[in-house]
């Protein structure tokens, strides 16, 4: 059983989705404004939420934006919008899985079936370690020599993707697809900005690095110092 949470204002949509999940055994709250999803999200903390784009106070990709600061909830968002584009756009801002409207109760619910089984086997390998580098992959919390790092999302994604693949060396554009989910555009400074925060936290420079080696026109590696 989990719990979901629905942001949906029009009230017909709303009452099907809940009856369709609560059927199916989840526990389901729902709100019908954006402000009052995004609380209720955070007092909540629900297993997963269905987002609709389309809310009277903000659009639902800004709610979107905002709930990625502050939870890494799995997000279904829900769309009348059938436009490629769009529904890219909003995977790569974060959220998982999208379903388009007029969806059934069923459809919904294989949905989110499929997203926590996702979830659940991502979880299921809990921690991964390297030195003195251990990261907590269902809390999503990082430790260096016992003490916790203070990362944001795409650090702890961009360490974890690098301790995953360790002693190997991983192009830019591999972390790009993997970790920004983009294509690299050559001379693009991201990564390396997120390299160099990296490893300021991890205490070490470019010039004096322990884990994280940069290998000159390939790509980087995160090695045990010890
Ligand atoms: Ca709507």
């Amino acid at each position: 059983m989990s719990s979901v949470f629905i942001i949906e204002d029009e009230h017909q949509i709303r009452e099907l989705a809940t009856r369709a999940l609560a059927d199916a055994g989840h526990v389901v709250w729902s709100e019908s404004t954006a402000m009052a999803g995004l609380q209720g999200v955070i007092e909540n903390a629900p297993d997963v939420v269905v987002l609709d784009l389309g809310l009277p106070d903000l659009d639902g990709s800004e709610l979107l934006r905002m709930l990625r600061a502050v939870s890494d909830v799995p997000v279904i968002i829900a769309t009348a919008r059938d436009d490629e584009s769009e529904i890219i756009r909003l995977l790569d801002a974060g959220a998982d899985e999208y379903v388009v409207k007029p969806y059934s109760g069923s459809q919904l619910e294989a949905r989110i079936r499929a997203l926590l089984r996702r979830t659940e086997a991502a979880g299921s390998a809990n921690t991964l370690e390297i030195g003195g580098v251990k990261i907590d992959l269902r809390g999503r919390v990082a430790e260096l020599d016992g003490q916790r790092i203070d990362l944001n999302r795409k650090e702890f994604d961009l360490l974890t993707f690098l301790v995953a693949r360790a002693g190997e060396v991983v192009s830019r554009s591999e972390i790009y697809a993997e970790v920004w989910r983009q294509p690299y555009g050559g001379g693009d400074k991201t990564i390396d900005v997120h390299l160099s925060w990296l490893r300021r936290k991890l205490g070490e420079t470019a010039a004096e690095p322990r884990y994280l080696h940069t290998v000159r026109g390939v790509g980087v590696k995160i090695v045990d110092p010890r």
